[in-house]
C-alpha cells in the first residue's frame, strides 16, 4: 500500500477550498498559526531579517516569504490558486417553461464540460456587504448539494456517444429549484453571508462539485479530487515554506490567480505583485541598487503547474519519447517555443538538486503536433527575469471538475519544495 498521508492532507485542504478565495484564506490561517505575520500592501511594512511574512492581493493571490540572515538571493516557487469552473452571472435566475428555475452561468477558464453533468454541485465564492459606511468582504459557501446540470437522456439524442458539442449558454445551465418567485437566490445568498438582503452588494460565485475525494487503485496509488491543478503544487509549496530552514537563500512562495484566463489581472502572474513585493522588501532592508541586481541574478524560480500524464486510452496524444506517468516523480517540462521557461541550465540545476536528495523525476514535452496549454513561468519572467524551471506532477483529466493524480507524486513534489526552499 502506498503512503497516502501527504496526499490525504492535500485532499482535505482542497475540500475546504472550493474557490481561490477559500484557498488563500485557508493558507493565511496556516501561515498565521506557524508564526508568519500578515502585511498589508496599503500600509507601511515593519519587517526585519529572521522574520516570516505574507501579503495577499484581491484575496485570491498570496506571496509568503522568510527573510534569511545570510541571504544571497531568493528561492522562489510560483503556482496558481484558480481552476476552471462555471461562474454564476449577475441576475442569475432563469425560468424554464415556467416550470423550473435554473442559474445563468458562464465559463471561467478552459474547462471540460461533459464531466460537469449529473454531479451534485454547490456554490461558493465571496460577497461584498454594506456595513455602515464600510464595505466588507465575506467568503461564502453553501456547502451542500444545491444544483445539478442534468444530462439529456440518450433517447433524445441517439448519436450522443459519437461526439457532441455543448453550448455553455443553453446546455450547461444548472437546475437550481422548482418554480420559485424571483429573488430567492439573493435571499438565500444573504442568509449564507449572514447579512440583510438590502446590505448585500456584489458577488463572485462559482459552481463546484460536491463529489468527495477518493484514493483508489489496487495499492491506493491514485487519487481523484477537484482542483488538483494547481492546488497540488500550491499547497505542497506553502507547507514546505512553513517548514523551511534555509540560510543563504530567502524562500518565497508566490501563488497567483487567473492563470486559467491568461494571468493578465492585477493578481495574476503578469501583474507587478511579485516584482513590487521583492523591490519593497529589499528597499526596507536597505539594499542599494547594485545589491538588488546581484540578489535578483542569484535567485532561482520553480514555476510549478501540473502537466499531462500519458493517458492509457489515448497513448498517441503523448510525445513519442517523453511519456510521463503518474507516480514516476516530478516532471521537468520543456518547450522549444519557451512556453515553459526550462532551459538546459535551469533543468541541470534542478536535476542535480533532485539527484542529491533522491527525489524521483521524469520529463515532459508536448507531442510536436499538439500545442499544450500555457502556464505561469514564461509570463512571470516578463516581469521578473530570473533563471526558472517549469515542473509539475503528471496528472490525468486536467480541467475536469474531478481530476486524477498519483499519491507518490505528492510526496515527490513536497520533498523537492522542502529542499529547494531550505537552501
Ligand atoms: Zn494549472
Amino acid at each position: 500500500m502506498n503512503n497516502i498521508t501527504t496526499s490525504a492532507d492535500l485532499c482535505s485542504f482542497i475540500e475546504k477550498s472550493p474557490t481561490q478565495f477559500h484557498a488563500v484564506r485557508n493558507m493565511e490561517n496556516e501561515l498565521l498559526s506557524a508564526g508568519f505575520e500578515k502585511l498589508d500592501e496599503k500600509k507601511r511594512w515593519n519587517i526585519r531579517r529572521g522574520g516570516s511574512y505574507f501579503v495577499t492581493r484581491n484575496s485570491s493571490a498570496i506571496i509568503a516569504f522568510r527573510l534569511n540572515e545570510n541571504e544571497e538571493g531568493f528561492s522562489i516557487v510560483s503556482a496558481h490558486t484558480d481552476s476552471p469552473a462555471f461562474k454564476v452571472k449577475t441576475n442569475p435566475e432563469v425560468t424554464a417553461s415556467g416550470l423550473y428555475t435554473e442559474l445563468n452561468t458562464e465559463v471561467y477558464g478552459g474547462l471540460l464540460m461533459a464531466p460537469w453533468f449529473d454531479r451534485p454541485l454547490s456554490i461558493a465564492g465571496r460577497v461584498f456587504v454594506k456595513n455602515g459606511d464600510e464595505i466588507e468582504e465575506r467568503l461564502v459557501d453553501f456547502n451542500r448539494p444545491l444544483a445539478l446540470i442534468p444530462n439529456l437522456a440518450i433517447h433524445m439524442n441517439r448519436k450522443v456517444n459519437e461526439g457532441v458539442s455543448y453550448s455553455a449558454q443553453s446546455d450547461m445551465l444548472p437546475l437550481f429549484a422548482e418554480r420559485i418567485e424571483k429573488g430567492r437566490f439573493r435571499k438565500a445568498l444573504a442568509e449564507v453571508a449572514g447579512c440583510d438582503e438590502e446590505n448585500l452588494l456584489e458577488y463572485e460565485l462559482y459552481l463546484y462539485p460536491k463529489t468527495p475525494y477518493a484514493f483508489w487503485g489496487l495499492d491506493n496509488e491514485f487519487f481523484s479530487s477537484p482542483k488538483i491543478d494547481d492546488l497540488m503544487c500550491a499547497y505542497t509549496a506553502m507547507k514546505a515554506l512553513i517548514n523551511s530552514k534555509g540560510d543563504k537563500y530567502s524562500p518565497i512562495v508566490a501563488l497567483f490567480d487567473n492563470e486559467e484566463t491568461g494571468s493578465g489581472t492585477k493578481q495574476g502572474a503578469l501583474s507587478d505583485f511579485l516584482p513590487e513585493t521583492m523591490k519593497r522588501l529589499l528597499n526596507i532592508l536597505g539594499c542599494d541598487e547594485e545589491e538588488k541586481i546581484m540578489k535578483k541574478a542569484s535567485s532561482f524560480m520553480i514555476s510549478a503547474d501540473n502537466c499531462h500524464a500519458l493517458h492509457p486510452n489515448y497513448q498517441n496524444k503523448c510525445d513519442i519519447t517523453n511519456k510521463p506517468r503518474m507516480n514516476d516523480g516530478v516532471a521537468i517540462k520543456f518547450s522549444a517555443a519557451q512556453k515553459y521557461t526550462t532551459d538546459a541550465g535551469s533543468a541541470s540545476f534542478l536535476r542535480t538538486l533532485m539527484d542529491r536528495n533522491n527525489i524521483p523525476y521524469q520529463y515532459f514535452a508536448n507531442h510536436s503536433d499538439i500545442p499544450g496549454g500555457s502556464t505561469l513561468g514564461n509570463l512571470s519572467a516578463q516581469k521578473l527575469s530570473i533563471p526558472t524551471v517549469d515542473i509539475g506532477a503528471a496528472q490525468l483529466s486536467m480541467h475536469s471538475p474531478y481530476e486524477t493524480a498519483g499519491t507518490r507524486d505528492t510526496e515527490a513534489l513536497s520533498k523537492l519544495f522542502n529542499v529547494f526552499l531550505s537552501r
